[in-house]
């Protein structure tokens, strides 16, 4: 069988700064007012006063989806949904393209190798470019598996588990305990800028939590950088008392020296955990084997797309860690479903209220299958086996030549 070219690939965003709000998609920040998603979440911008109460206050929201999609020379497509917006786009025309038509479909290690390097001068650990790389590649793996009429997760070696199982993450573990999920995780409300005060709230209302849920549930806290590591000490060893199984991303990605002292802190008492900003083989390396934290958490659509995610999981089994991906949906099920040492992953409550189980990228992939009793197989339909809502979604498009 002689393999196509890729003849295009093509880049679009919707929602972000220049767009209407709530316009969905893959920044599931970007949502509409009453989420729980924007309201009082402890973050690294809490201390300032006017940024404490929504995330979108202080612009969490303008950065916007990316949709990347690839065209073989036979007229396939393939494409990837991830959070790079407008300035996505830019770098998908101007600079990565060059890397992409032309070559092989089956040549996704040398187009990854080559935007990496590529682009080493400007990309920084992470972030914005390694976003867009990171969609380029998703595409790249559903234009493959399209073409020869396999699952993403086929590619990858075959499934090590028939069914995957999900906790949830919200405000409403006790709902999410309803709808058969095996555990619920916190935001945390107040961070360190609210002193002894917000620690006795927070711990009030992880113990209500706990009295809802009963002793077995899996409970755990998400701080999205927003703590110091006094204070990281303070609410872990507050909330293993608790019996909350793991305390998450409690730093500045780049503050590795707090995540071994947290570690080191907590012994196995209680988990240390995540890198859902963290970025190519060489960032989970750092978390691994300096800080030593017990569960990695790659964002497949950020931390370099499933050619990267691949080496960072191996490189997480070599050191007898799990891997259970930040979010991602879709793309995220076909890595896990593949790996002993993802034993259970994630699904983010994209729902205001958390009481629903809907798409993280609602309402931009038609049919995403979602977890029912917080449970799902993974389907068996080509590539990532879904598609594009090309109708019910304003796609924009940044043309190539095309000033911003
Ligand atoms: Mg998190």
């Amino acid at each position: 069988m002689t393999l196509p070219k890729i003849k295009h690939v093509r880049a679009w965003f919707i929602g972000g700064a220049t767009a209407e709000q709530g316009a969905g998609g893959g920044d599931y920040h970007d949502q509409g007012a009453n989420h729980w998603i924007d309201d009082h979440i402890a973050t690294p911008m809490s201390k300032y006063k006017q940024y404490e109460q929504s995330r979108q206050s202080f612009g969490i929201n303008v950065l916007g989806t990316l949709i990347v999609e690839v065209e073989a020379d036979n007229g396939q497509t393939g494409f990837a949904v991830s959070t790079a917006g407008e300035m996505g786009c830019f770098i998908v025309e101007k600079h990565l393209n060059r890397f992409i038509e032309g070559k092989c479909v089956s040549d996704i290690k040398l187009i990854h190798d080559q935007m990496l390097n590529a682009t080493l001068y400007y990309a920084g650990s992470g972030g914005l470019v390694m976003n867009t790389i990171s969609c380029v590649d998703l595409a790249l793996w559903d234009l493959l598996g399209r073409l020869r009429e396999e699952p993403v997760y086929a590619m990858l070696g075959g499934k090590v588990r028939d069914e995957l199982e999900f906790y949830a993450t919200g405000p409403r573990p006790d709902l999410a305990k309803d709808m058969g999920f095996i555990g619920g995780k916190l935001p945390l409300v107040y961070g360190p800028a609210d002193g002894a005060e917000g620690l006795r709230k927070n711990m009030e209302q992880a113990q209500a939590m706990r009295e809802k849920v009963g002793n077995e549930f899996m409970l755990m806290w998400d701080c999205w950088m927003a703590l110091d590591l006094p204070y990281a000490k303070k609410l872990m060893e507050a909330s293993k008392e608790l019996g909350f199984a793991w305390v998450e991303e409690c730093f500045n990605p780049d503050d590795y020296w707090a995540y071994r002292d947290l570690k080191k802190a907590a012994g196995n008492r209680i988990m240390v955990t995540g890198g859902e900003h963290e970025a190519t083989r060489y960032g989970f390396r750092m978390l691994l084997e300096y800080c030593d934290i017990d569960l990695i958490q790659p964002d497949v659509g950020w931390c370099g797309g499933m050619t990267e995610l691949i080496k960072i999981g191996d490189l997480a089994a070599s050191y007898g860690k799990m891997v259970v991906p930040h979010g991602s949906g879709i793309y995220s099920h076909h890595f896990v479903t593949t790996r002993r040492n993802s034993p259970f992953t994630e699904c983010l409550m994209v729902s205001p209220k958390a009481d629903q189980v809907v798409s993280q990228y609602y309402p931009l992939i038609k049919d995403e299958p979602m977890p029912v009793n917080g449970r799902l197989k993974v389907s068996d339909k080509p590539g990532f086996g879904v598609e594009l809502n090309r109708e019910g979604t304003n796609l924009h498009e940044v043309k190539k030549g095309q000033t911003l």
